[in-house]
């Protein structure tokens, strides 16, 4: 998204390498050509430029899926230029959506009778799913308010600092005060306890993670479906749960059918998850799926029918492409519980892999958990030197990208770096990507420190403190002194790779 941004003079015009078999003159870069050019010229010119994108393989900072088999690639061309909104027109597709929803709600564990259909709608991805279940949330929140002739014009809504960008964007557009429980050292999900604590009258819901973004790690839905259960009863509200799976939701019911955190727990009234991560499906899907009817406000719910026959739709925008909708109904039918299960045993086998090469290398700390969202997410034991910025700018020389990020409040005085790894990320590739960051570790320390200016700006502060007679800081906090010198220093270049 270009937002504003100055041409530069050498910025006005593009020039491509074979185009010019076909054309002389160059491309004005940001105006719309006056004439037209002949259909291989446009090809090649666009190919030329697109070459010095990264190969989507070797992204290991994206869980979003880059590789899908050759038959699935075929349906998706073959069904592009279907848009998803006239239901009338393409009832078929409307009908596998509805079957995705359905399987995607059994494999949840939603309460449906026998001849029950579930309720859920296919979104572009988790963040759209996020948006209509907090909207379903919000609107539920202010008509039990107005009800009972109460306030409702402060909702709030209770999460972890670790949450996704978009619950902070769900939260602005839709104005819902986000309340954050912070991290600390060592602990970087929400803690339900402290979750719990926060729910007031005017909390629309908590929402849990399943595979936090950050580390993996699956927060404990269980133990905050319990507490919030039991704060229910003392208090007579009637505070619930929302799952945002966009990982989790097609991992632990494969890995770890007996852990509950989804509809099994009576609070959790709707989940979200991202058919484009470990649904195994390319950029574009996302599904949210909620307990019953009576979760889902129907006032929210637009019927049209001026492409047909009368149809309901909950979304936030109107046209889209079916080609998503018929990809995720190929895997779910093509791999079916045996072969997610396959596929999720196996990353986690290579998680495995390079975790332990890299505790090998006796440089890091591991700060993912084995159980959760097959990354390794890993700091340097040693930052006196280099830090985890340099690492990731390192990896890209060898066409691995990499992302290190800063961990949000109380602990973002942690850096780490991220491996997302998906289906199409081999053992090989594991051992590979080891051994190209023992070779990077191996040249930074041949290198002078980029951070003795950060250093220096420390020591002066530090020196400053000891004249005015503070206190000695301890190593921890020197530590977090320079961090946060350095992350200044780098802000400009970070453009945060945490997706
Ligand atoms: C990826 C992610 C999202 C956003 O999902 P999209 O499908 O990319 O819109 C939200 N929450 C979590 C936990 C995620 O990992």
């Amino acid at each position: 998204m270009v937002l504003s941004k100055t041409a530069s003079e050498s910025d006005v015009s593009i020039h491509s390498t074979f185009a010019s078999r076909y054309v002389r003159t160059s491309l004005p870069r940001f105006k719309i050509p006056e004439n037209s050019i002949p259909k291989e010229a446009a090809y090649q010119i666009i190919n030329d430029e697109l070459m010095l994108d990264g190969n989507p393989r070797l992204n290991l900072a994206s869980f979003v899926t880059t590789w899908m088999e050759p038959e699935c690639d075929k349906l998706i061309m073959a069904s592009i230029n279907k848009n998803y909104v006239d239901m009338d027109e393409y009832p078929v597709t409307t009908e596998l959506q509805n079957r995705c929803v359905n399987m995607i709600a059994h494999l949840f564990n939603a309460p449906l009778g026998d001849s029950e259909t579930a309720v859920g709608v296919g979104t572009v991805g988790s963040s759209e799913a996020i948006m209509l279940a907090g909207l379903a949330f919000k609107r539920k929140w202010q008509n039990k308010r107005k009800a009972e002739g109460k306030p409702y014009d402060k909702p709030n809504i209770v999460t972890g600092a670790n949450v996704q960008v978009c619950w902070e964007k769900f939260a602005r557009y839709f104005e819902v005060e986000l309340k954050e429980v912070k991290l600390r050292d060592g602990y970087y999900v929400m803690d339900p306890v402290k979750a719990v604590e926060m729910v007031d009258e005017n909390t629309i819901c908590v929402a849990a993670i399943l595979g936090s973004t950050l580390n993996g790690e699956f927060e404990d839905v269980k133990l905050l479906n319990d507490l919030l259960l039991k704060k229910n009863e003392e208090t007579g509200w009637d505070t619930s749960i929302h799952v945002d799976a966009a990982s989790g939701g097609f991992i632990a019911p494969f890995l770890n059918p007996e852990l509950e955190w989804d509809f099994r727990l009576p609070l959790v009234k709707s989940i979200n998850v991202s058919g484009h991560k470990y649904g195994l499906v390319y950029a574009g899907i996302g599904w949210v799926i909620w307990r019953s009817k009576e979760d889902l406000p129907e006032e929210l719910i637009f019927h049209i029918n001026y492409l047909g026959a009368d149809q309901p739709t909950f979304t936030l925008n109107f046209s889209k492409g079916s080609s998503q909708v018929i990809a995720q109904y190929y895997q779910l039918i093509r791999l079916g519980h045996e072969g997610y299960r396959n596929i999720m045993e196996n990353c986690r086998e290579n998680a495995v892999v390079l975790k332990e090469g890299l505790e090998k290398t006796g440089r890091f700390n591991i700060v993912s958990k084995d159980d959760g969202v097959p990354l390794v997410a890993f700091s340097l034991k040693d930052h006196s030197l280099h830090d985890e910025f340099e690492v990731s700018d390192y990896l890209r020389r060898f066409g691995w990208i990499v992302p290190a990020y800063t961990m949000p409040p109380d602990a973002q005085h942690v850096t780490v770096l991220r491996v997302v790894i998906r289906e199409d990320f081999s053992r090989t590739l594991a051992e590979r990507l080891v051994f190209d960051i023992e070779k990077v570790l191996h040249e930074l320390d041949q290198l002078p420190s980029k951070l003795t200016t950060a250093a220096k700006v420390t020591a002066v502060v530090d020196e400053k403190k000891v004249r005015n007679g503070a206190v000695k800081k301890t190593a921890l906090e020197t530590q977090r002194e320079i961090t946060d010198v350095w992350m200044k220093f780098v802000q400009a270049r970070k453009t945060n790779g945490v997706c």
